[in-house]
């Protein structure tokens, strides 16, 4: 570690793993440089403190009920969230920021998930510097903040103002509620609007990759714009001891040869229905290549909740397939034996995929993922998407292209370039380098 800085930087997560894993991977780069880190989280998805003994947690009462969770999507639970959080966040803020014990730094900053969007209030209350983080990419956010007039568009258009995108890549803002707003309208404007009243916008995500979509976040929000990914790879980890359980798939890995197994992954909250599941197992089937599949507990929606694949198809990919319920995913996607990743586009997956020169299988479902299967097929040309309602056949010669067929040879040698630019843009000189330099000025400017 750096010499210390002397600060204590507060880190506020969302609790949803795909914004958590690159929040504490940010929080580890600023511990890094020198910084103290206090990481404010809520008991709902609360993390392993044991796992990072170099920051101070404190947990809030977030006031969700058990029965609660269950019957609220993402969207409604994060605006649920950011009401009911208020209170606690602000008595915990102020109790440090005005009682640091003579063991305790003097805090430099707030640093927040994009979508805790209440907390701008109670920085402004406390005249703590607030920076926002968004754990996507910078391309996804244009799309979220872009005030489009769609008109009579169909949805193959292309959409003039946002580089590559149609009207289809959009996340839709759904019915109106009975604020007049859609749940999701409601967090997407409090969200663009308190990013204005901050002090800087951190990404995970390369510069090189999206220069149209940095120049026009840069336009719309005239501060400082920090693209500083891949997290992940700013700083070495020591070699993991993996569980038991995932010391399975990496065996098993080791036993196949060279670029030959198809990883296949939805992350942790995208879910397929009964029959995309079937078309999906008969799809590896008769590709006739190895995998390994992720099936989480919930990623079926079936009438009785469980996952049953169709007979014949455990027999029909003896040997060659194998499952488990969840997977040490950086480790596997830097197997020499993984030659291509199934994924449902989020945008951890994608980045991790892009750090490891894995071409991909796009199936997005929500959010941000159709965009970012966008620029995977369209722009950057690392892999092949599958459309909603895809079948059995698109499948399997979607899998065959991408993995063995001479179609998909300069997809595989376009992704091995990528994963170039992305260890680039980390070194002393590249992008992210420059950016994260800037970051520590701003903090400590504070
Ligand atoms: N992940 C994992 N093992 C799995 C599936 C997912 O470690 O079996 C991790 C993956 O490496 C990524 C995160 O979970 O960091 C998923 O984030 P992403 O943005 O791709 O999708 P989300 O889960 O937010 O939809």
């Amino acid at each position: 570690m750096q010499q210390k800085m002397g600060r204590r930087l507060v880190i506020f997560p969302l609790p949803y793993l795909g914004h958590q894993n690159p929040t504490f991977e940010l929080a580890n780069i600023l511990h890094s440089k020198g910084f103290s880190i206090t990481v404010i989280h809520t008991r709902f998805h609360s993390p392993d403190p044991a796992k990072y003994p170099h920051f101070n947690f404190h947990f809030i009462e977030d006031g969700l009920s058990e029965s609660e969770v269950p019957f609220q999507d993402v969207i409604s639970l994060t605006n649920t969230l950011n009401n009911k959080c208020v209170e606690p966040f602000k008595a915990f803020l102020s109790q440090i920021l005005t009682d640091h014990g003579s063991d305790q730094e003097p805090v430099s900053c707030l640093i927040t998930d994009v979508m805790w969007y209440f907390t701008q209030a109670v920085a402004d209350a406390l005249q703590v510097p607030r920076i926002v983080i968004r754990t996507g990419n910078l391309s996804s956010f244009t799309a979220f903040f872009a005030r489009l007039e769609i008109g009579d568009k169909q949805p193959d258009d292309l959409i003039l103002e946002l580089p590559y995108l149609r009207v289809k890549d959009i996340p839709r803002v759904g019915n109106l509620g009975m604020g007049g707003q859609s749940p999701l309208q409601h967090l997407l404007s409090n969200t663009i609007t308190q990013t204005k009243a901050s002090k800087g916008l951190i990404f995970n995500a390369i510069e090189e990759l999206e220069d149209r979509s940095m120049a026009i976040t840069q336009h719309e929000f005239p501060f400082p714009v920090f693209p500083i990914g891949p997290f992940h790879k700013c700083i070495s980890s020591p070699p993991r001891n993996l569980p038991t359980q995932d010391q399975n798939s990496i065996s098993w890995l080791d036993s196949q040869a060279p670029n030959s197994v198809l990883y296949v992954s939805f992350g942790s909250l995208a879910a397929v229905d009964e029959a995309g599941f079937l078309e999906m197992a008969w799809g590896l089937a008769n590709s006739n290549q190895p995998f390994l599949w992720v099936v989480r507990s919930d990623l079926v929606q079936s009438s009785n909740g469980s996952s049953q694949f169709p007979d014949g198809f455990l027999e029909k990919v003896s040997g060659r397939g194998h499952f488990v319920s969840w997977a040490p995913q950086k480790e596997v996607l830097a197997h020499p034996a993984v030659g291509g990743f199934w994924t449902h586009s989020g945008w951890n997956s994608t980045l991790e995929s892009i750090c490891e020169g894995v071409p991909m299988i796009c199936s997005p479902c929500f959010g941000d993922q159709m965009v970012n299967a966008r620029y995977v097929s369209e722009v950057w040309k690392i892999g092949l998407e599958l459309e909603k309602g895809a079948k059995t056949e698109d499948m399997e010669k979607a899998i065959r292209t991408l993995m063995v067929e001479k179609e998909g040879e300069e997809i595989r040698a376009r992704a091995a370039c990528l994963k170039n630019k992305a260890s680039i843009c980390i070194q002393p000189g590249g992008s992210s380098y420059k950016h994260m330099e800037d970051l520590v000025s701003l903090i400590m400017s504070f």
